[in-house]
């Protein structure tokens, strides 16, 4: 029975480490082999203050959490967003304005950006949702459906996604404003570039079809509050810059993600490592797997491009990324650590984008559900 005692023995410590005894409190960091996204809620509330700061104080600024808060988690993002004073809510679909309101209870405004769909009535009347209806179809559906509820109208100023088109608009307004829309809103496809002509040319047409309507109106994104006043009307839409990503330069960084190591290997000169051998050893090399992969959001452009980080120390991603690991060279770090950054004070979701060929707001959105999300709010 070869290695049996030492088995044993070896299965006798780690029992010891980890009983399975319920009434034990459950041990957290140490043991899990989930990664742990962190997320500084006092950072979200900040950058949310700093661009309310950015426009007129008769500027009303709203908060976008759309997509769970962006990735970063609906219910405490919303709570803090809350608490630092927006009032008013917009998310992408009628199930995430549901889910938002039994989160933030009756008060705040929730704005629905696709509107009023087929099957979303229930919803938008018993939890008081606003849709932003985008065509004529939706401006009746809601109008016969639940007449006197609130909504707001989007229209289409160049981007050609949602909304009403001006010739649309024009033949249906004087109807649909004697219905007492509440809020006329139009969306900017390039206010991250400012010399983009488009911004301008967006800003002419949604004047040419919301002036003197006397209805309030909303132009500004993230970017778009940083193109300045003319673009800012009496509403205000911030979602990326609020989690701390371009095109807002000057956020709190807000998020940090760290990768257990599950294993370590010395391997030889001529040994590869992972999936289609892309990497191979020219020296010596202690390989460290962690717990993190596609399936977690990490693209798999980052493959043997990413770096992660032993605090101030990077490490290089080598061979490919996995659906639930990825494998990185360590032979130069002095121990081997508990965990690795993707994300932190090295490298923000920007930089990883610029490595992987997208942008922060993907690799925002594709944060792991299965990540262990960690809140810090009022300092701690
Ligand atoms: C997503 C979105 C926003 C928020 O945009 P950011 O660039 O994240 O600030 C605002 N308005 C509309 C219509 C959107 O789709």
């Amino acid at each position: 029975m070869w290695h049996l005692d030492a088995t044993l023995t070896r299965f006798a410590s780690v029992a010891c480490e980890f009983p399975l005894d319920p009434t034990r409190a459950p041990v957290k960091t140490a043991v899990m082999s989930t990664a742990t996204l962190s997320v500084d809620l006092d950072a979200i509330a900040a950058n949310w203050r700093a661009l309310d700061k950015a426009s007129a104080s008769g500027v009303q600024t709203a908060a976008v959490v759309k997509a769970n808060a962006y990735g970063l988690g609906l219910p405490r993002v919303a709570r803090a967003l809350a608490q630092a004073g927006a009032r008013r809510f917009f998310v992408a679909v009628t199930e995430e304005g549901a889910n938002l309101r039994q989160i933030l209870g009756p008060g705040p405004q929730i704005c629905v950006l696709s509107g009023h769909m087929a099957g979303d009535t229930e919803m938008v009347s018993d939890l008081d949702l606003t849709p932003m209806l985008n065509s004529l179809d939706q401006v009746t559906r809601h109008l016969e459906s639940l007449p006197g509820h609130a909504f707001g109208v989007q229209l289409d100023t160049g981007m050609n996604r949602l909304g009403m088109e001006e010739p649309e608009w024009e033949a249906i307004a004087p109807f649909v404003l004697e219905a007492g829309p509440e809020l006329l809103m139009s969306h900017l496809a390039c206010a991250d570039d400012p010399d983009h002509a488009l911004n301008e040319q967006q800003l002419a047409s949604f004047l040419a079809m919301t002036d003197g309507t006397g209805v309030p109106r909303s132009l500004a994104a993230t970017g778009g509050i940083l193109l300045g006043p003319k673009y800012h009307f009496d509403l205000t839409r911030p979602g990326i810059g609020l989690y701390g990503c371009r095109p807002y330069e000057a956020a709190r960084p807000v998020v940090s993600l760290s990768l257990p190591v599950i294993q370590t290997r010395l391997i030889a000169p001529g040994e590869s490592v992972g999936y289609g051998c892309t990497w191979v050893a020219e020296q010596p090399t202690t390989v460290a797997s962690l717990s993190g992969g596609y399936a977690d959001g990490l693209p798999r452009t980052l493959s043997n491009a990413a770096m992660l980080w032993d605090g101030d120390t990077p490490c290089p991603l080598i061979g490919r990324v996995s659906m639930d690991t990825i494998t990185v060279d360590i032979s130069h770090l002095a121990q081997i650590p508990r965990s690795l950054d993707i994300l932190g004070p090295n490298q923000s979701a920007d930089d990883l984008a610029d490595t992987a060929g997208t942008i922060g707001y993907e690799i925002l959105t594709g944060l792991s559900a299965r990540y262990y999300r960690r809140y810090y709010e009022g300092g701690k």
